[in-house]
């Protein structure tokens, strides 16, 4: 798995469409949702939680609000 800042695997992360992604690791819960949503922004790691991938600027800035709308424990913040 290829994070998008191998220092900051959750984040925060900024993107090319100008939003900085972040995951909260204390609050996820590795449900996989926003996986599922954005899934080139979006993995899980080695512990289950979420973190923001290499790939994430393949992701519409709307997927990516879409995750964040989606984490059932608002882990994900894109501003
Ligand atoms: S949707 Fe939220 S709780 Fe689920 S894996 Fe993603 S960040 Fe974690």
């Amino acid at each position: 798995m290829a994070f998008k800042d191998a220092s900051k695997p959750s984040g925060p992360v900024a993107l090319a469409n100008g939003l900085t992604v972040e995951v909260n690791r204390d609050l996820c819960i590795g449900c996989g949702g926003c996986t599922a949503l954005a899934s080139g922004t979006f993995g899980l790691d080695d512990e289950g939680k979420s973190v923001i991938l290499d790939s994430a600027d393949t992701d519409t800035k709307e997927t990516i609000q879409g995750a964040v709308a989606g984490c059932p424990v608002g882990a994900i913040t894109a501003n």
